[in-house]
């Protein structure tokens, strides 16, 4: 039996729902599976976990979200999402490109082509896609330049997010900008959406080998002094090695460690091409890192050679899962993400007896909130944290019979059984539908802000192979 257990702190006096009569996975530090279980919401926050009938004997009468037969986790969490310039543009930018060649003829064209409107309705969309995937919280990857546009969408979606915009200082690039200038941007959104907020802005980078050192230092400095995340792309193929070993003479890792960049307060994307000093550096400095692995297969990267994610998670090192751009990954599942995790760390090292569903689960949720620096409040279905949950509904074939439940959300379901989706006590998601927005009419808007962007962008727009109009 597992006993209820009490809110740290005065708690309000009663719940405004009870979620019931579901297999409740709490990733609490036991790990505790609570079959039959209920969790009790009070305004944002879980007031109380504990047995359907105590919960309900407890505080009679309140309303109830039936979970019955069903699986109920909590939110997930994307450490690394683009919310803009490739979101209206999916699944055009071809997946046989040589390396580096869809920046060029493909992103840099889109981005500029972007409006503040376009901005802010992929980002909408881009909720919409993670919430429905039963993602509750999503690390904006720092590729924005309407920031209030993706706020504004992160807010009307009701999903729980950080915000950047554009950071580089190298020449004649868009929304490029000196070193103090990209600073001050910086600074003053962050002290717009401070820390702790439902969106909050976080110092971001694009990274790789576009900033001077002057920024990346100044960027670190910032973070440290207001308290915001930073996060950053570095090393997802062998190309920022390359960079950095021929302008520095150093890996990028060190030369960041040498710039005094790592550190607990840096969210690095990918660092999939790392040496042994660089693994080391990111360790002894509590560095989190966002692993992507969709997107390193999709854009051939080379992961299955050089990733070594299940090693520095299995060394104590803080890492999340992320799923990039819909052009790399393409697809904002966490549990696609999970069970590829799993999968390559397995695979890579020919040993299937490390590294399984339980530990990518514990990336998806507490792991992954621990490393975006959210774990006191997300990432667990615990007393006093946020009342971000997911309903899975269990009547699809994968999950028939019911076997073990971390096995099976992992490795034979995903996001296509969230069926309800709950952040901050509100429900957002409710039978596969986003409630928030109208989403009939985000397909539509979307339809026609796309062909615009593609038109005016340039960009070219090719099929693989013919399409016929046969109607
Ligand atoms: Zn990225």
């Amino acid at each position: 039996m597992v006993s209820e257990q009490e809110p740290h702190g005065p708690p309000p006096e009663r719940p405004d729902l009870l979620v019931t009569g579901g297999d409740v996975v709490t990733m609490n530090a036991r790990r505790e599976i609570l079959a039959g279980g209920a969790v009790a919401v009070a305004g944002e926050r879980v007031l109380a976990v504990g047995a359907t009938s105590a919960l309900r004997e407890r505080w009679p009468g309140t309303p109830e979200l039936s979970a019955d037969g069903c699986v109920v986790t909590p939110g997930l969490v994307n450490a690394h999402q683009h919310h803009t310039g490739d979101p209206l543009a999916r699944a055009r930018i071809p997946d046989d490109l040589p390396p580096g060649a869809s920046v060029g003829s493909w992103a840099i064209p889109l981005h500029r082509a972007h409006t503040a409107a376009d901005d802010g309705l992929s980002a909408l969309l881009t909720c919409v896609e993670n919430l429905r995937n039963g993602v509750t919280t999503v690390v904006e990857a720092g590729t924005v330049a309407h920031p209030h546009r993706v706020a504004d969408a992160l807010r009307t979606a009701g999903i729980r997010g950080t915000v950047g915009t554009w950071g580089w200082d190298v020449p004649g690039a868009p929304f490029a900008a000196p070193a103090p200038r990209v600073l001050d941007r910086l600074r003053a959104l962050v002290e717009t959406y401070p820390a702790g907020g439902r969106v909050e802005g976080w110092v971001t980078l694009v990274g790789h080998g576009l900033a001077s050192d002057e920024l990346l230092a100044g960027a670190a400095d910032l973070a440290r002094a207001t308290g915001a995340p930073m996060t950053m792309h570095m090393s997802p193929s062998a190309a920022d090695p390359a960079h950095y070993l021929e302008l520095t003479g150093r890996r990028p890792v060190l030369h960041l460690a040498d710039l005094g960049v790592l550190g607990p307060h840096l969210l690095l994307a990918h660092a999939v091409w790392l040496d042994d000093a660089e693994v080391d550096a990111l360790l002894t400095s509590s560095t989190a890192v966002a692993y992507c692995p969709w997107a390193y297969l999709r854009l051939g990267q080379g992961v299955t050679r050089a990733g070594r994610h299940a090693e520095l998670f299995e060394r104590g090192g803080r890492l999340a899962l992320g799923t990039d751009a819909q052009n790399a990954g393409d697809s904002s599942d966490i549990l696609k993400a999970a069970a590829l995790a799993a999968g390559l760390a397995k695979d890579m090292r020919a040993d299937p007896t490390r590294f399984g569903a339980a530990e990518a689960l514990e990336l998806a949720t507490i792991r992954g909130a621990e490393a975006i620096g959210m774990a006191d409040r997300i990432g667990s279905l615990e007393p006093g944290k946020y009342a971000d949950l997911v309903v899975h509904t269990t009547a699809g074939p994968e999950w028939t019979p019911r076997g073990d439940i971390a096995h099976q959300l992992v490795w034979s379901a995903d996001g296509r059984s969230v069926r309800d989706v709950l952040v901050g006590g509100r429900v957002v998601v409710r039978d596969h539908r986003c409630v928030t927005v109208d989403e009939t009419e985000l397909r539509a808007d979307a339809a026609r802000a796309a062909a615009d962007l593609l038109h005016r962008s340039g960009v070219p727009v090719r099929s693989r192979w013919p399409v016929i109009a046969a109607h």
